[in-house]
């Protein structure tokens, strides 16, 4: 019998190997100039592995959340972030799950062999923040188009992908009977709206993680480009967020492991007072704490994943795990910035850049609060709070 650690041998390796031509040093370099790793996102559609959950009919190779999730693993614990491009995993979920047959064989296919990419999704707001049933920007349908009008805020990757998925409501929501009911999802050609009435501001922010602030002034975009039917938007994203939160816990839990293999090695070579200063159980608690916390961060997501896998509701686990592996990369981090003493503060250990790589998993795509409030509310039955 195989532990949870050695099973997915295969996809372990073949991310360890692409990951092997992308040093330390390509991240630094990429994370000093505040750009963006081209090279290893190419590499990684390349080889097939951005498609991984699109079905193999429509060119993709069609894995498990499961194999999915150890996919953003390996690339977070080989040094990599990634944020750059994990857009493109789960994105595509949401066409696959709500497109029309005749949109899934339009973009699917090019999707799966790189030659569109759809790593964005406009959700949040500049003035509702995490309440999104408020969001204020507006898709009103003239004839064969929809009119966009609006702002969004910390939209991802804009400037590295042709397609998004935009939420807009299409219903005032004082003519709704349930605030979460009149928004619709949208597929914005990105490249088409920058010249017909979208606005791109980039936000320079603290992990160099592209994102963006988007204004729609009459941005007319085709009625066929609603995804599924109109009013009907927020469940569909609701419906994507399991496996977006199962992708990023299993991030977490690559950094996790990225923080313990860097300072369990640190402190075992560092002699200070004539002996590793691994020696001292001060040093050596708080790394074994983080390790277990991690290992049990990674089992609820394999807990999530078979739920999700075997197409049952996982909403608590996949929440749960990524709380749990947020938690503890944050631990992690922390116990290995402390132990490198100052040379953690250091670019050239790479430590200082995955500590802010990883502080950034408690607050998007979901605060850590939000998680709890799930949780009280949703599995715990406890009263609603907002
Ligand atoms: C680098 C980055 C990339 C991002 N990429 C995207 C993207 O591609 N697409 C997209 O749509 N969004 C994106 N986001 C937005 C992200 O999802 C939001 O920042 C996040 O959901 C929190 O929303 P907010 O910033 O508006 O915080 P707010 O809603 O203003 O909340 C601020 C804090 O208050 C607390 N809080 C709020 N409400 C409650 C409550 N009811 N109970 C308890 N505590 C509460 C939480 O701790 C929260 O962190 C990104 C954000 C960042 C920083």
């Amino acid at each position: 019998m195989t532990t949870y650690a050695e099973q997915y041998q295969d996809i372990r390796d073949g991310i360890r190997s692409l990951c092997a031509q992308f040093p330390d040093e390509y991240f630094r370099k990429v994370d000093e100039q505040r750009g963006y790793p081209d090279e290893f996102v190419k590499a990684l559609t390349d080889a097939g592995w951005m498609a991984a959950l699109i079905p193999q009919e429509y060119g993709g190779s069609g894995l498990s959340l499961a194999e999915a999730s150890v996919i953003m693993e390996e690339i977070n614990r080989c040094g990599g972030n990634s944020g750059a491009c994990h857009g493109q995993m789960y994105n595509m979920g949401t066409l696959v799950r709500h497109g029309s047959e005749e949109q899934k064989r339009l973009y699917l296919p090019k999707i799966a062999s790189g030659e569109l990419r759809l790593q964005s999704m406009g959700v949040t707001e500049p003035t509702t923040g995490t309440d999104t049933t408020r969001i204020k920007t507006t898709a009103v349908k003239k004839g064969d188009k929809y009119v966009i009008n609006g702002q969004k805020v910390w939209i991802s990757r804009v400037q590295h992908s042709d397609l998004m998925i935009l939420l807009a409501r299409t219903t005032p929501l004082n003519q709704v009977t349930k605030k979460s009911e009149g928004m619709s999802i949208f597929i914005v050609d990105l490249h088409d709206a920058v010249k017909n009435g979208m606005t791109i501001r980039p936000i320079l922010n603290m992990v160099n993680h592209e994102t963006n602030e988007l204004f729609f002034d009459n941005l007319e975009i085709p009625a066929e480009n609603l995804i599924g039917e109109e009013g009907k938007g927020f469940k569909y994203i609701l419906d994507g967020l399991n496996a977006e939160r199962v992708l990023i816990a299993a991030e977490c839990i690559g950094d996790g492991y990225w923080f313990i293999d860097r300072v369990t090695k640190y402190v075992k070579d560092r002699i200070v007072f004539g002996r590793p200063i691994g020696q001292n159980q001060g040093v050596q608690f708080p790394i074994a704490k983080a390790y277990i916390n991690v290992e049990a961060a990674s089992l609820m997501r394999y807990e999530a994943c078979r739920l999700f896998d075997a197409h049952l509701p996982c909403g608590a686990q996949a929440n749960m795990s990524k709380l749990l592996a947020a938690d503890a990369s944050w631990e992690a981090a922390n116990a290995c910035l402390q132990f490198h003493g100052g040379f953690g503060f250091a670019c050239e250990y790479d430590v200082e850049r995955k500590f802010r790589e990883t502080r950034l998993y408690q607050v998007a795509p979901i605060s850590t609060n939000l998680i709890l409030s799930y949780v009280a509310e949703h599995v715990l039955g406890l009263p609603r709070s907002f």
